[in-house]
């Protein structure tokens, strides 16, 4: 540190022509613009194009392009895709409407000012995904993103403060909860020139953080959705883009700004674990065993119930199994803590970050299966739609597809998976070994074990399940090759 302005070794916003860039006033705007054409051309296919999934823009490249690249953006730089996210262009005439027309709008009715309608909205597009198969439907693709920018419109209409981003975009809590992995974070560069800070711009300013971030208490990546606003905002220049250590803002539980504290946040607690459990159940849900499961279910209950079966499935897999799981290793190293003990839900609260890593491992394979199953898929289905409305007249290459041989994928999961356990087993040994900071008995080292010990053997139970899931064959959704099975 020198002074007040201490060199981050990594911070992208002073990289030569990256940093000029993104501190230009309409950089976000032009990495909008084009993913709001990508998303009127996905929707344009979507109802008029080909009704076959490996054929159509609006289901290759939401189900095979879209998830594979924002996992794969969450862990080599952050929310960069909230940062792109095209349903902030119609946000931003809902914002100047409701400026105009109602005053700034309405707060956030406080019920509903949590993370609960993002949790139910998760859970049920994951349910309805597997039970309408919406990776199978162009047109059905094409309406989920209609309604995603009449639904944002609408918020954000009515309501101040990010409304629809901090507390109802499903994509964008699974950005938050990625992005607590990822390298990079939107951070103030010298602490001592906030405290200097007479204006406080960066969140009373007109373009402060509209999420309620405010920079010198701000930790972590949860809520920040990479607008760049405080960047502008910030009349010293004291905000950067800063390299920081992978998972480690899962290590301790401070008071955030913005959000409070983690362990004491129940409906972040529910957001995450649903995140954690439904990455195994959504890859779960599309491998051979879950469909003589469903059948005998069906068996069970006198005939085919496509609906109740899929019901039974989440309800165990994301509801029974997970608050058994986690009550247990609640229970259990909450005995193990030395006074003052914390409630059950504020243990869970706090050693349930541990399994984020895993649990975005899972999601990293799961979708990195996808995308390297169909990445080239794209370039068809582009030359087919061009030839299409006229603007292509060579041959369309139906015979691309798999961005890589086929004996390479479980290897590849695999490896994403053992690095997600890898980094779970550093989390749970590092959040207890702060919990029982300030101890001094000669075997803390054998008490952080102990402490720890239920959420190592959780992870480590997880990880093998997670293996079970990946070996098996899985279905190659939106390809000709899983048209063919
Ligand atoms: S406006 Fe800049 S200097 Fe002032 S508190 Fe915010 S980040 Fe710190
Ligand atoms: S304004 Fe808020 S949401 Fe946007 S980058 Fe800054 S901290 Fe993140």
């Amino acid at each position: 540190m020198s002074g007040s302005r201490p060199v981050h070794t990594l911070d992208l916003l002073r990289w030569p022509i990256l940093g000029r860039f993104l501190k230009w006033r309409h950089a976000r705007t032009a990495l909008q613009v084009p993913f709001l054409l990508a998303a009127a051309l996905i929707v344009f296919d979507g109802l008029v194009g080909p009704q076959l999934a490996p054929k159509n823009l609006a289901t290759v490249s939401v189900w095979l392009h879209y998830r594979g690249l924002v996992v794969l953006a969450l862990l080599v730089a952050g929310n960069l895709f909230c940062m792109a996210c095209p349903f902030m262009l119609p946000r931003r005439i809902a914002r100047w409407l409701r400026r105009r027309l109602w005053r700034d709008g309405r707060p956030v009715p406080r019920i509903v000012r949590n993370k609960w309608p993002a949790v139910v909205l998760l859970v049920l597009f994951f349910f309805v995904y597997e039970r309408f198969s919406l990776w199978a439907s162009p047109w059905w693709t094409a309406w989920i993103v209609v309604a995603y920018f009449a639904v944002a419109f609408a918020v954000d209409a009515t309501f101040r403060g990010a409304a629809f981003c901090k507390h109802v975009c499903p994509v964008g809590q699974f950005n938050f909860f990625g992005s607590l992995i990822s390298p990079l974070e939107i951070k103030v560069r010298a602490a001592a020139r906030c405290a200097a800070c007479r204006t406080k711009d960066c969140i009373r300013g007109p373009q402060g953080c509209e999420l309620a971030l405010f920079q010198p208490a701000k930790v972590g990546n949860m809520d920040c959705t990479f607008c760049l606003d405080c960047i502008h905002a910030c009349p010293y220049d004291n905000i950067g883009l800063i390299g920081r250590t992978p998972t480690a803002e899962l290590w301790t539980d401070p008071f955030r700004s913005g959000i409070g504290r983690f362990s004491r946040r129940f409906d972040l607690t529910l957001l995450v674990a649903v995140l954690i459990f439904s990455s195994f159940i959504n890859a779960f849900a599309m491998i051979g065993p879950v469909y003589a499961l469903r059948e005998q279910i069906g068996r069970w209950l006198g005939g085919p119930a496509p609906t109740v079966d899929l019901a039974l499935i989440f309800g165990i897999g994301l509801v029974v199994l997970p608050g058994l799981l986690l009550a247990a290793a609640g229970w259990a190293t909450r005995r193990s803590l030395p006074a003052p003990v914390e409630p059950l839900t504020a243990v869970i609260g706090r050693f349930i970050y541990a399994l984020v890593p895993l649990g975005f491992g899972m999601w990293l394979a799961h979708y990195s299966f996808h995308f390297l199953t169909g990445g080239l898929t794209l370039v068809p289905v582009v030359q087919s739609f061009a030839a299409d409305v006229g603007l292509y007249q060579g041959a369309v290459e139906w015979g691309l597809g798999p961005l890589t041989p086929g004996e390479w994928l479980f290897p590849i999961e695999a490896l994403c998976l053992y690095a997600g356990a890898f980094g779970s087993l550093v989390a749970a040994m590092q959040i207890a070994h702060r919990r029982l900071a300030g101890e001094t008995t000669p075997d803390l080292a054998w008490r952080t074990v102990r402490v720890a010990a239920p959420w190592l053997i959780l992870i480590l139970a997880l990880l093998i399940v997670g293996l079970a899931i990946l070996v098996q064959p899985m279905e190659m959704r939106g390809t000709f090759q899983g048209l063919s099975g």
